[in-house]
C-alpha cells in the first residue's frame, strides 16, 4: 500500500519524508495506497538520472527504441484487466471506460514503436552542385511530463511514449489523484527494459513537483496537459529558461445537431459525450446547440435517457456514470449550478449531489441539464468538467456555428446532419481542433493529431505523426564533395 518514486531505476522515499493518500472517490473510506509528497530536491534527482542516461539513449537506435516500446504494449496488454481496474478504483470512471484508457495505452505503444522504423527527415536537392542536403529529426534532452487525472494511462503514453521513440529522457510528474496508474506504467517500463534513468517517476503536487520541474534550468521541454489556468503560468514560468512548452488545456466543447438529423442517434451520442467519465473530459460535451426545429423533439427524447442513468461504483457493470473524482470537483460542479440558476437557466435535469444508497460514500453528482441557456452565460462560457450539459437554441446551421464558435476554447467539435453539403461548412467553419461529423464529441484515436485551437492549447499537437514534432529538433544537413568553397545564394550555378 505504500508507493515509492522511481529514479535513476530504483523505487526511492521522498527526501522530506513527506506522504500522502490516495482514496477511492467511490468509496471514500477506501484506501488506494499513500505515495511520497515529494519537493524540489527529488526532482533535482530525478532530471539528474534523465541528464546522464541521455547521454546513452540518444545512441540507441529508433527502432530499437521502437522494440522496446512494443514490449510495453505487449505489457500493457498482459494486465489490462488489473490496470483498468486499479484505475477505475483510485478515480471513479467506470471500468468500460478505464478499459478504454488502457487500451490507447496499447495503442499508443504500438503507433510509436512501428515509428521506430520511420521518423523520417527529408533529403532534398540542393542549389549547389556536387552538395547534399537533408534533414534529422535530433532528441531534445530530458523531458518533463506532467498530467492530469482523467486520462491516468492514456495521456501520460500520448507524452512519454513518443518522448522516448524520439530518444529522449524523461522526468514524469502524475497528478496526484491517480498516482497508482503511474507507478503501474512505470513499473511496465521498466520491465520491458527500458535503461535506468530514462523515465523517472516523482509524485507529488503543482506546487512541489510541478513548478521545480517547469523552472528547472536543465529541463529542456515541458509536455503539460491540464487546465488553462496553470498551462499560462507553466508558459510564463517556463519561458524564462527559453524551453519548448506543449500545453493541451481545457475545452467548452459543442455538439450541433440539425433539423435533418438522425435524432436517435444524436440522442446517443449527446448522452456518452457529456456524462462520459462523469463529464471529466477535455472533449466532453458541454454545450449541446439544437436547431429550434427538432429542439423539443430532441430535448424529450434525450431527458428520458438521463434519467435512466445509473450512478454508482464504476467496477459494477451496471453502472453508467461513476463519481466525480474529489471533492473540490464536486463542490466546483455545484457552484456553477447555482451560477447557472443565478443566470436564469432553466434546470431539466439533475442539479445536485446524488447521496442514495451505496453512493453515500462517494463524490456522485446528478447528471445534469440546463435549458434555456443563452451563448453568453457563465455556464455557457466556462469549463465545468463536470456531468452538467447546456442547451442551446439556433435557428440556422450559420446560426448553430457561431455560438459553437463564441467560445475562448476551441478542442473537439460535433454536428450531427443528414446533409453532405451541411457537413462540408461545418468542416470548414467550426474553430476546433477537432469535428465529429455524426458522432459525439469525444472518441479520438491515436493515429491523428489531437489538440486545439485558441485557449485549449499553444499550437503543439499530441498523436499522430505530429507529435514528433513537439519531441524532436529539427537539424539540417549539407554535405559538400565540391572540394572548393561554394557559397549559397551568391556563387551562380550556369547552365551551358
Ligand atoms: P490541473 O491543471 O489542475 O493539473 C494538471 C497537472 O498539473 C497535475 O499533475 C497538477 O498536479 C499539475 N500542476 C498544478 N499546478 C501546477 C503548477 N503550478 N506547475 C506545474 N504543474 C502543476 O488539471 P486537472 O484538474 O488535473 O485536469 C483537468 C483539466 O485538464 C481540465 O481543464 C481539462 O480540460 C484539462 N485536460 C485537457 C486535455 C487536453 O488534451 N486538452 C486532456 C485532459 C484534461
Amino acid at each position: 500500500m505504500e508507493y515509492k518514486n522511481f529514479i535513476n531505476g530504483k523505487w526511492v522515499g521522498s527526501k522530506n519524508k513527506e506522504k500522502f493518500e490516495n482514496r477511492n472517490p467511490a468509496n471514500w473510506d477506501e484506501l488506494i495506497g499513500v505515495f511520497p509528497k515529494s519537493g524540489a530536491e527529488d526532482v533535482d534527482d530525478a532530471v539528474a538520472a534523465a541528464e546522464e542516461a541521455f547521454k546513452k539513449w540518444r545512441l540507441v537506435p529508433a527502432p530499437k527504441r521502437g522494440e522496446i516500446l512494443f514490449r510495453t504494449g505487449e505489457l500493457l496488454r498482459k494486465h489490462k484487466e488489473e490496470i483498468s481496474r486499479d484505475m477505475t478504483r483510485e478515480m471513479g470512471k467506470i471500468i468500460q471506460e478505464t478499459r478504454g484508457d488502457t487500451q490507447e495505452g496499447i495503442d499508443t505503444a504500438y503507433y510509436a514503436a512501428g515509428e521506430g522504423r520511420r521518423l523520417f527527415g527529408e533529403t532534398t536537392p540542393a542549389e549547389l552542385p556536387n552538395k547534399f542536403a537533408m534533414s534529422i529529426r535530433q532528441p531534445i534532452g530530458v523531458c518533463g511530463i506532467i498530467s492530469p487525472w482523467n486520462f491516468p494511462m492514456a495521456i501520460p503514453t500520448w507524452k512519454i511514449f513518443p518522448a522516448l521513440l524520439c530518444g529522449n529522457t524523461v522526468v514524469f510528474k502524475p497528478a496526484s489523484d491517480t498516482p497508482l496508474t503511474a507507478v503501474r506504467l512505470v513499473e511496465i517500463l521498466a520491465e520491458a527494459g527500458l535503461p535506468a534513468g530514462v523515465v523517472n517517476l516523482v509524485h507529488g503536487t503543482g506546487s512541489g513537483v510541478g513548478t521545480p520541474l517547469v523552472e528547472h534550468p536543465r529541463v529542456r521541454l515541458i509536455s503539460f496537459t491540464g487546465s488553462s489556468d496553470v498551462g499560462k503560468q507553466i508558459a510564463a514560468s517556463g519561458g524564462k529558461t527559453l524551453k519548448r512548452i506543449s500545453l493541451e488545456l481545457g475545452g467548452k466543447n459543442a455538439q450541433i445537431v440539425m433539423d435533418d438529423a438522425d435524432l436517435k442517434l444524436a440522442v446517443e451520442g449527446a448522452l456518452w459525450g457529456a456524462f462520459g467519465t462523469t463529464g471529466q473530459r477535455c472533449t466532453a460535451t458541454s454545450r449541446l446547440i439544437l436547431h429550434e426545429k427538432i429542439k423539443d423533439d430532441f430535448l424529450s427524447m434525450f431527458l428520458e435517457r438521463v434519467e435512466g442513468l445509473k450512478l454508482g461504483n464504476g467496477l459494477d457493470s451496471r453502472t453508467d456514470v461513476g463519481p466525480l473524482v474529489n471533492k473540490a470537483q464536486r463542490e466546483q460542479i455545484q457552484s456553477y449550478v447555482d451560477i447557472g440558476l443565478g443566470e436564469g437557466a432553466k434546470l431539466v435535469a439533475g442539479g445536485k449531489a446524488y447521496e442514495e444508497g451505496e453512493c453515500q460514500k462517494g463524490w456522485f453528482y446528478e447528471p445534469t441539464v440546463f435549458d434555456g441557456v443563452e451563448p453568453d452565460m457563465r455556464i455557457a462560457q466556462e469549463e465545468i468538467f463536470g456531468p452538467v450539459l447546456s442547451v442551446l437554441k439556433a435557428g440556422s446551421l450559420s446560426e448553430a456555428i457561431a455560438i459553437l464558435n463564441n467560445s475562448d476554447y476551441g478542442l473537439s467539435s460535433s454536428i450531427y446532419t443528414s446533409d453532405v453539403n451541411t457537413a462540408h461548412v461545418a468542416m470548414r467553419d467550426i474553430e476546433a481542433g477537432i469535428t465529429y461529423i455524426n458522432g459525439p464529441t469525444i472518441g479520438a484515436e491515436v493515429h491523428l493529431p489531437f489538440g486545439g485551437v485558441k485557449d485549449t492549447g499553444n499550437g503543439h499537437r499530441e498523436s499522430g505523426t505530429a507529435v514528433l514534432d513537439v519531441f524532436t529538433e529539427w537539424k539540417s544537413i549539407y554535405v559538400d564533395y565540391s572540394g572548393r568553397l561554394q557559397k549559397a545564394q551568391i556563387d551562380a550555378v550556369t547552365i551551358e
